[in-house]
């Protein structure tokens, strides 16, 4: 009996710790609240906000907040149209635009979208600044970090920090919050996602750009461009999936998301 209760707690903690991504329904495990996402990523965003040199160029930073308002109200409008209502909570978004020759740009848990002006030396129209900004705003809808974060704790404190007291959870979820953000120690540069989060983070962004009224068909030329230059590897184009099989995911995927989501 004890064994079995023992079994009941570790099952229902298991599932209270389960999360579906919104739009593919995959499953995965979150053993973060929320709240403690959103406060611990609240403080490594406005420190790092706090002393980030602001770009004074006003029509960029128009752009950037056009851009970022019109994907944040596409995914707002994607979950409430899909009774996912109680995520809205999540985000209080803020869009900023930093004088920086990377071509970077992420998005923090909350919707904290952060875009370098080197990205926008890059960038040809605004269709392709909203491949980049939905894919960001993809993987905070997604809770990747929650979940790397997660995957982590698992990995570091196995399944002990299952059943670990308030707080050392708390301080395990700091710990692996620095880690997943590493805002202090690399300046604005995310820790890769997994492959599997590139993929979905690729597909949720282009359905995201696709309702808020941009063209998803300029995707695969500015991945194509993307990987043609450069030697830095921001975020979004961090080496997994490869170019060629994002690119062929894009091609396949492109048809059905237009004919579901084209106004
Ligand atoms: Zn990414």
């Amino acid at each position: 009996m004890k064994k079995f209760l023992f079994t009941l707690g570790i099952a229902s903690f298991l599932w209270a710790g389960c999360g579906t991504v919104p739009i593919t329904g995959r499953k995965q495990v979150l053993l973060v609240s929320d709240q403690e996402v959103l406060s611990s990523s609240l403080s490594q965003y406005s420190s790092y906000v706090s002393t980030a040199p602001r770009s004074g160029n006003a029509s960029h930073l128009a752009m950037v907040t056009r851009v970022g308002q019109r994907i944040a109200a596409a995914t707002e409008q994607y979950l409430r149209a899909n009774g996912l209502e109680s995520e809205l909570a999540n985000f209080a978004w803020e869009f900023n635009l930093v004088s920086d020759t990377q071509a970077n740009a992420f998005c923090m848990p909350g919707g904290k979208i952060v875009v370098y002006e080197g990205l926008l030396e890059l960038i040809a129209s605004e269709d392709e600044l909203a491949v980049v900004v939905g894919h960001e705003v993809a993987h905070a809808v997604a809770k990747h970090s929650n979940e790397r974060m997660s995957q982590q704790m698992l990995a570091e404190y196995g399944a002990q920090i299952l059943g670990a007291a308030v707080s050392e959870k708390s301080a395990a979820v700091q710990n692996m919050a620095s880690q997943v953000y590493g805002l202090g120690a690399q300046y604005g540069l995310m820790l890769p996602f997994s492959r599997k989060h590139e993929s979905e983070a690729d597909y949720m962004g282009l359905i995201l750009m696709t309702i808020a009224g941009y063209n998803p068909d300029v995707a695969v030329d500015f991945w194509q461009k993307m990987s043609a230059g450069g030697q830095q590897v921001p975020e979004f184009m961090s080496t997994h999936p490869s170019d060629a099989t994002r690119i062929k995911d894009i091609n396949k995927e492109l048809p059905k998301i237009k004919k579901n989501y084209q106004k």
